[in-house]
């Protein structure tokens, strides 16, 4: 998920609409006001939807946008001003607009070698080690090539062993402390008689995993015990400048290219899981670095796959912790940016992300990596029949219960309902309470009548102001936010294309493709840049556009780029098909509007009927587009067939 995604997740645009003075008021899934952009006073034009975060004004503007473009045109702000000013609202940093100065790179570039020289001490050192190799590869069933490639090492006992051998190489007792490698003593506890220095090994007796980011640039460690009575089991880099625990996720430089080849990644807990997959042939295999699974490894991910499978350990934080709080107050599962396995968290990141999460569990209490000892295509077997979230929930808490009994039906979907419940999609939300219905052999009329007893989360009431995070990320999936997706990302591999479609959209009488043919502002902004690549000749259109990218959504280009894997191979199959989604795209906005018209009219007959011209005079329009839309369509679909 791009930062610009990120934000406007964040941000409710009901609120933010209210908050730039315009009353708005309940209308279905809809509210509608007064545009502040006109002078209105007589009735409403002005319609916010909540669920795609747009707005529109169907008076006088005749204009719409999502909630930069609002701050764009309220404040008269750039799109540069209004991100910054909605990422601090938001609480997003917003990377492009702060540069790291040159000279804080060259530092961590500094601190990257000093951990690529520490590998080769720690690998050193494992291999003069023997009970530590043979422990890899007798008990963990690690090749020697593993070990190679994952550069695992060894840090011997000791509490200076790094100043004495990296002083004299030239780096410096505070560069070690930088890169997360020394402790430093704390002045009043008796642990610092082991070393005459003011900073000690923090790494000690332990199996060393290199952890790179998903550039492949070094940027810690993670270290497992070899005496089974030290503590904790699992020790990492502290966070430092080029460590951050929460954005990273273990074997991601490796796993990037698998992930995107099979269009799935897998989560498991521990590095050594991570390894032993990956040794076993299953490449897509990543970890998160300790229990929680944060938004921002999530949105790591989502650059190569939306599809996430969660194979969590039979024992430990994972299989548990799905089904952990679900009765439990849900204001402490609400903990921004971090979220543990819970189901609640997990659904909610799966909705705001847009992806598809599911989870796999490990059977006969073994983890991952006994599973592949054991038989490498279980594993395989078991991803494949991964389960959505909610119907593992269901499924974990049914076993072993009696479901005749009805104290047992009931304790089920009480737990299960409010779950579901919280699912953007109506469809979905009726699937499973089938589902469920019919897990416990009840009429799942019965489900719908328990579930008003059940507290559900709901969309917070307007006018309220600051409340929970929990309900700011209930976004729903937008169809027309792929499609636009989509189809810029084609455009920005290959604008060039846009002069056919042009010239096709002439063809079937309709105008050309026009940045109002986005709601989206960023994509707005994207697609003036494909359109003014097509328009100059001075450089080739790929490369203009890569150059003229503005910095603000260079990771937004790269992402929608990165989705298309693929493109049809015969040139005139891209454009059709590209053709029949703008069509597509067009023909839905044209179908929204058209509902909120219908709606603003009768609004305004009862009203007296001010705006009836106007709106009679929109409504013709939008006929006449739906029916052009729809005569393309036909004419595009011969041809296709021809
Ligand atoms: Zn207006």
């Amino acid at each position: 998920m791009s930062t610009i995604d990120e934000i406007k997740a964040k941000i409710d645009i009901v609120d933010l609409v209210s908050e730039a003075g315009v009353k708005l008021r309940h209308a279905g899934k809809n509210y509608t006001g007064f545009c502040p952009f006109h002078d209105n006073k007589h009735t409403p034009a002005f319609v916010v939807w909540p669920e795609s975060g747009t707005w529109r004004c169907f008076g006088q503007c005749n204009e719409g946008g999502d909630i930069f473009k609002f701050v764009m045109k309220r404040e008269g702000l750039d799109f540069k001003d209004a991100l910054q000013k909605l990422a601090d609202r938001a609480g997003v940093k917003v990377e492009s607009l702060q540069r790291e100065a040159p000279q804080v790179k060259e530092a961590h570039e500094r601190l990257r070698l000093l951990l690529e020289d520490v590998i080769i001490y720690y690998r050193t050192h494992l291999f003069n080690n023997k009970e530590i190799l043979t422990y890899l590869r007798e008990k963990r069933k690690l090749t020697d090539a593993t070990i190679e490639t994952f550069g695992l090492g060894y840090a011997p006992h000791g509490y200076d062993n790094l100043l004495k051998q990296f002083l004299p190489k030239g780096y410096s007792e505070q560069e070690l402390i930088d890169a997360g490698m020394l402790s430093v003593r704390d002045a009043d506890t008796s642990a610092s008689r082991h070393s005459d220095t003011h900073s000690f090994d923090r790494f000690r007796n332990r199996i060393m995993i290199p952890i790179r980011d998903e550039n492949g640039r070094m940027a810690g460690f993670g270290a497992r015990i070899v005496d089974p009575n030290d503590i904790p089991k699992f020790l990492n880099s502290p966070e430092t400048p080029i460590f951050t625990k929460g954005h990273l996720l273990y074997g991601l430089d490796r796993a990037r290219k698998p992930i995107r080849v099979a269009d799935q990644a897998v989560i498991v807990e521990g590095y050594l899981d991570v390894i032993a997959l990956h040794q076993a042939g299953y490449e897509n295999v990543v970890s998160p670095m300790g229990t929680a699974l944060t938004e921002d490894q999530l949105r790591l991910l989502k650059k190569s796959t939306r599809r996430i499978v969660l194979a969590l350990d039979p024992d430990t934080a994972g299989q548990k912790a799905v089904l952990r709080g679900l009765d439990a107050a849900r204001s402490a599962m609400d903990r921004e940016g971090e979220l543990g396995f819970d189901a609640r968290g997990l659904l909610r990141n799966e909705a705001r992300l847009q992806a598809d999460l599911r989870v796999a569990s490990m059977p006969d209490d073994l983890d991952p990596d006994e599973i592949v000892a054991r038989d490498k295509d279980e594993w395989k077997r078991l991803i494949e029949s991964a389960k959505p979230i909610v119907t593992h929930v269901m499924d974990s808490l049914a076993v072993g219960q009696n479901l005749n009994d009805a104290k047992v039906k009931n304790q089920i979907a009480a737990q299960v309902l409010p779950l579901i419940e919280d699912l953007p999609n109506a469809l979905e939300r009726d699937t499973y309470r089938q589902a469920l219905a019919r897990m416990l052999k009840v009429d799942e009329r019965a489900l719908m009548s328990t579930q008003s007893q059940v507290p559900v989360m709901r969309r917070r009431p307007r006018g309220t102001t600051q409340t929970s995070q929990a309900d700011k990320s209930v976004v729903a999936v937008n169809p027309n936010l792929k499609i636009e997706s989509y189809c810029l990302g084609v455009l920005l591999r290959r604008p060039d294309l846009l002069y056919r479609l042009d010239k096709n959209f002439q063809e079937f009488g309709l105008s050309t493709l026009a940045v109002e043919d986005f709601e989206y502002t960023d994509h707005q902004l994207l697609f003036s840049v494909v359109r003014l690549a097509v328009e100059q000749d001075q450089k080739d259109h790929h490369h203009y556009v890569m150059s003229h990218l503005p910095e603000t959504i260079n990771d937004l280009s790269k992402e929608l780029v990165s989705q298309i894997e693929k493109l049809e191979p015969v040139e005139d199959k891209i454009l059709e098909d590209l053709l029949a989604r703008f069509i597509d795209l067009r023909r839905a906005n044209a179908m929204i509007n058209n509902n909120q018209l219908r709606f603003l009219q009768e609004e305004d007959q009862q009203q007296g009927g001010a705006n009836i011209k106007m709106y009679q005079e929109q409504n013709l329009q939008l006929a006449k587009l739906i029916h052009s839309l729809d005569q393309a369509k036909r004419k595009l679909s011969l041809k296709r067939q021809a």
